[in-house]
């Protein structure tokens, strides 16, 4: 989600049946996968990219090369890739030993081409402005990779959510997502996300 859009767009590609047209904001990863300064890791298989609005101190986006627009594309035979994805995460987390981590997919994603984000717990970020950002990552609207795997390979498919399932996730209440606190508000939340980061 980017700090650029005030709120959650999803985008054309994953819901409706006409594709976004080149150039579109939605289809930006598709030019970061090929940014020299955006690119961390890369191989025949798939690119690893800074996210470009990182909403915590370590925030990357795994992108696979081939044409995969999102969630519902999948076929249950590319769990193995998103298998892939997800071992590269836990490579490139080695590299981090005092970091935690946590690896999933947004239920219903604003940007196109399939992106498992890699996303440090500390939140500790500028980007991370608003409520939907913060429940995008803190609530089940963030779907772990390897429930998604899981799902992939169970059922065949990767079962999502609605659209309405999906802006009530957005629209909770802030919840810490170390402890108890509910905070008023992002600024009270941040503030707080203090306290939970050894430095
Ligand atoms: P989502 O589609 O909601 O799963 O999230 C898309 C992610 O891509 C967000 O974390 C954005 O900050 C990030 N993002 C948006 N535009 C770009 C871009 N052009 N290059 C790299 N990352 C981007
Ligand atoms: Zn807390």
């Amino acid at each position: 989600m980017a700090t650029s859009t005030p709120t959650k767009r999803a985008a054309p590609s994953s819901t409706s049946q006409r594709p976004a047209k080149k150039g579109h904001w939605s289809q930006g990863l598709l030019e970061s996968m090929n940014d020299p300064n955006l690119i961390v890791e890369s191989d025949e298989r798939l690119v690893i990219i800074k996210d470009k609005y990182p909403k915590a101190r370590y925030h990357f986006l795994v992108i696979p090369k081939i044409n995969v627009p999102n969630l519902k594309a999948l076929k249950r035979e590319q769990s193995e890739l998103l298998r892939y994805m997800q071992d590269q995460c836990h490579l490139l987390a080695s590299k981090y030993p005092h970091v935690e981590f946590r690896y999933g997919y947004h239920a219903i994603p604003s940007m196109s081409q399939l992106h498992l984000h890699m996303i440090s717990q500390d939140f500790d970020s500028p980007c991370l402005k608003t409520k939907r950002h913060w429940n995008s990552f803190n609530t089940k609207y963030f779907l772990d990779s390897e429930d998604v795997i899981r799902c992939l390979e169970e059922r065949g498919m990767v079962v999502t959510m609605t659209p309405i399932a999906g802006e009530k996730l957005l629209d909770q209440p802030l919840k810490c997502h170390k402890c108890i606190y509910s905070p008023q508000n992002m600024p009270k939340l941040k503030q707080h996300l203090y306290k939970h980061i050894n430095n």
